[in-house]
């Protein structure tokens, strides 16, 4: 199968030291492999997302080289796609209204949350008994298992640890579980390549692409950068954007957090042989 690589970043911010990683990650990737490598801006949550935000980063790859093979793709713009997955989810009974309110689901929820997330107790599983459905949640089932190229064997207990989970929100958003599973098999993304925070998301996509029948791409999650208190580097922690008048500099940086070292003037050529050498030999211990 032709590899086919994304970087798909929430345009809520620039580009920061830590979603740089990400995306040369990804973009490396696909080079070492001969694929391609898409970019798809998953602005599915409008609030969040400040106009222009999205043409911002796609600048911010482009002054460092990072070009995409396709056209890029806005969520915003999808919604049909996910809307049919859902509407098939319904019908196969793998989806279900939820009439619950934060506060509902908090009470009875009680000490089951992780991760700061509450876990669903299920209550509009049989149905909303009458009430209005306010979100769709996935009905899901035990335990979730991958195959990491870099963090190896993962699991999760979807049932217990986060519980039926939303793929439509009370306010009419697409969630962002719903949106990326369906994108990621539409485009036919082989590699999903991302940061280390997103890992714990990965059991509920691939319950997704079981319950739709959508292969499950191969999974590589990357290290963090840590901000100087020690959180991971984010939007929400004001990382700073990215000072793009040497982008060569930035990208060394980059490449320094993958284990990779440049010394040419030429960075992403060197990079994509290091990676080849070295990187994907030490991550590919999936079989596949
Ligand atoms: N849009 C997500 C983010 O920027 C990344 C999604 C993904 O790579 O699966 O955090």
């Amino acid at each position: 199968m032709t590899y086919r690589g994304r970087f798909a970043p929430s345009p809520t911010g620039p580009l920061h030291a830590g979603s740089l990683v990400a995306a040369l990650a990804s973009w490396l990737d696909a080079r070492a492999h001969g694929g391609q490598w898409l970019v798809r801006i998953e602005d599915v949550d409008g609030p969040r997302c400040p106009p222009g935000m999205d043409a911002l980063i796609l600048g911010q790859l482009e002054r460092l080289s990072l070009r995409p093979d396709e056209a890029p793709v806005w969520q915003s713009r999808r919604g049909e796609f996910y809307q049919a997955a859902l509407d098939r989810l319904i019908a196969g009974g793998q989806a279900y209204g939820c009439a619950c309110t934060r506060a509902e689901i908090a009470a009875a929820a009680g000490p089951r949350a992780k991760h700061g997330e509450l876990v669903y107790p299920g209550t509009c599983r049989e149905g909303t008994r009458g009430r209005p459905v306010r979100a769709w949640r996935l009905r899901v089932q035990g335990r979730i298992g991958w195959q990491d190229r870099r963090l190896s064997a993962q699991s999760q207990d979807l049932e217990a640890e986060v519980g039926d989970f939303v793929l439509k929100r009370a306010d009419g958003l697409w969630a962002y579980q719903l949106a990326v599973v369906v994108d990621d098999a539409e485009q036919g993304i082989t590699d999903v390549v991302r940061g280390e925070d997103l890992a714990e998301n990965t059991p509920r996509q691939i319950a997704l692409q079981r319950a739709l029948g959508l292969p499950t791409p191969r999974y590589l999650h990357t290290p963090l950068v840590m901000a100087a208190d020690g959180h991971k580097l984010s939007k929400q922690n004001g990382a700073a954007a990215l000072d793009l008048g040497d982008p060569v500099a930035r990208l060394r940086e980059a490449a320094v957090r993958l284990g990779l070292h440049l010394h040419t003037s030429d960075p992403l050529a060197e990079t994509v042989a290091q990676w080849q050498a070295a990187t994907i030999p030490a991550f590919s211990n999936s079989s596949r």
